[in-house]
């Protein structure tokens, strides 16, 4: 008996996309199951929309600094939060729509419904087998929601990207990069907002010092941030207002949007898995190799479903690609590295880290061996602003050995977005600070500091 297909991929987001294109390329016959919208999380209800909502919260914040470069703006700009979001969707759309054409044209066969596992080589998408030689599993995650009464009144960020209305009051709950990013976006647009984290402040694991700048650019923002608040209960009022209450009594009350941005469940309660062998974590993940294979040979897995410790889009789009080329195209050893992996927060300026944080390179290397380099200083785009306002940047470099490998990039401040990438670039090849010092500056900018510490 021939298998119907190379690759059955369930999942049309970051990772089942990529992979099935690549192996499509490799000539390999390729079916992908998607039940929702074509582009998956990313591209619907993460990245994209998201960027376009920090676009437009760094805009507000430029028009309040357009006064400091001579303009005047007649009366305080008006903004329409309806209107941009339909302009969101829009794009979202039509995103939608390209995703669809590179299928078509990669010649892969789309089944749109919910893909379920019958066996190591079956999936059946609402009741039809699809037979495959391999198959892999790209299904996500979901938001999680708190365990605690009065949950559902809260909302988390794919209803974030429902709101067709701007919140007049929002608490946003939880301490990743969803709780800062939403947080930011929503205050910076004029939303009287609330960050409440259950420690002592947002970013656990990110390097102190971007912490601490982040910390510091909240107050200049005149941010309410609530540490130590451990949700317990989110009440309905009779007048509709939501009130959120803490374990040790603390309570913020006439809140019209409760989110909660606590982290995410892998999508797998409905995949099947036992009847394919396969055995999730606790946490719902599933579990694979260096090469993206479950425990069952046939069967693999990539994306933000196998719990690794980046669960980011391109992650899952290298990982997917790889894989591709190893089971298609002969390249026995292609795989994905998962060290020094670049990431960008999209704070209010953003953050973005490479490689180890000091903490992480003294624990591997022992602190004798590792030198920290590092610079705040108030960019150039506030030379014209009044001090209060002004949020500083903060540059770091964690280096190891007599060498002074460069094993960590961390920056806050303007920009960062953009002038990490780079610099990852050099992490991987391995560069010393002695490298960083040979590579001449580039002036007036904020990115030469890293080239001059
Ligand atoms: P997904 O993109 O989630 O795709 C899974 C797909 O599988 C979905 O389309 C789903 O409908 C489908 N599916 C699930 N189960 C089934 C089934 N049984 N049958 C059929 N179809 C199924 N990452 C970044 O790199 N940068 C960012 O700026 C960024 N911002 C984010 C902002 C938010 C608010 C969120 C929530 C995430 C963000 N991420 C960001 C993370 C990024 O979106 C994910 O890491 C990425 O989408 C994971 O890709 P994936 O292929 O694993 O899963
Ligand atoms: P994260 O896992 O990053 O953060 C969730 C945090 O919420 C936890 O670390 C925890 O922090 C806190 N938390 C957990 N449970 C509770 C609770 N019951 N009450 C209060 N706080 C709680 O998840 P996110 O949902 O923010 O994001 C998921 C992933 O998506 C990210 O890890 C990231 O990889 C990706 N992403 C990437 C973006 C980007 O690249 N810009 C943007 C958005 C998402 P603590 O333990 O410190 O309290």
């Amino acid at each position: 008996m021939t298998d119907e297909y190379d690759l059955i991929v369930i999942g049309g987001g970051s990772g089942g996309m990529a992979t099935a294109r690549r192996a499509a390329a490799h000539g390999a016959r390729v079916a992908m199951v998607e039940r929702d919208r074509l582009g998956g999380t990313c591209v619907n209800v993460g990245c994209v929309p998201k960027k376009v909502m920090w676009y437009a919260s760094e805009t507000a914040a430029a028009l309040e600094r357009a006064a400091d470069f001579g303009f005047s703006l007649e009366q305080a700009p008006e903004f329409d939060w309806g209107g941009l979001c339909r302009a969101r969707d829009a794009y979202v759309e039509r995103l939608n729509g390209i995703y669809a054409s590179n299928v078509e044209r990669a010649g892969i066969d789309l089944y749109r419904g919910t893909g379920e596992l019958r066996d190591a080589h079956t999936v059946a998408v609402d009741g039809q087998p699809l037979r495959g030689r391999y198959i892999l599993l790209a299904p996500g995650g979901r938001p999680s929601r708190p365990d605690i009464p009065g949950a559902d009144y809260g909302i988390d960020s794919d209803g974030f990207f429902q709101l067709h209305e701007q919140p007049r009051r929002a608490v946003v709950v939880g301490a990743g990069y969803i709780a800062v990013e939403l947080a930011g976006v929503l205050h910076h647009l004029g939303t009287e907002t609330t960050l409440t984290v259950r420690r002592d402040g947002p970013l656990r694991g990110f390097d102190p010092l971007l912490r601490e700048s982040l910390a510091e650019s909240l107050e200049v923002d005149g941010f309410d941030l609530r540490t130590h608040f451990v949700p317990a209960a989110c009440e309905r009022q009779a007048d509709g207002r939501l009130t959120l209450l803490a374990e040790d009594g603390q309570r913020i009350e006439d809140v019209d949007t409760v989110i909660w941005a606590i982290g995410r469940d892998a999508a797998t309660a409905d995949l099947g898995l036992e009847r394919a062998g396969i055995t999730p974590r606790a946490d719902g993940t599933i579990p694979v190799d260096d090469y993206q294979r479950t425990e069952v040979d046939s069967v693999l897995a990539v994306g933000d479903v196998t719990g690794n410790d980046f669960p980011l889009t391109p992650v899952a789009i290298a990982a997917g690609r790889r894989l591709a080329d190893r089971l298609f195209a002969g390249q026995s050893d292609s795989r994905l590295a998962y060290r020094d992996i670049p990431s960008v927060v999209f704070t209010h300026p953003p953050l973005g880290t490479v490689g180890m944080t000091e903490p992480e390179a003294e624990a591997a290397y022992g602190a004798d061996q590792v030198t920290c380099y590092q610079t705040r200083f108030f960019p150039m785009n506030y030379a014209l602003a009044p001090q209060a306002v002004k949020r500083r940047t903060a540059m770091k470099l964690v280096t190891v050995g007599a060498e002074e490998r460069v094993v960590g990039v961390h920056i806050f401040g303007e920009a960062a977005d953009e002038m990490l990438q780079g610099f990852a670039v050099a992490v991987r090849m391995g560069a010393t600070k002695a490298d960083f010092d040979n590579t001449v500056a580039i002036h007036p900018t904020s990115a030469e500091e890293l080239v001059t510490l």
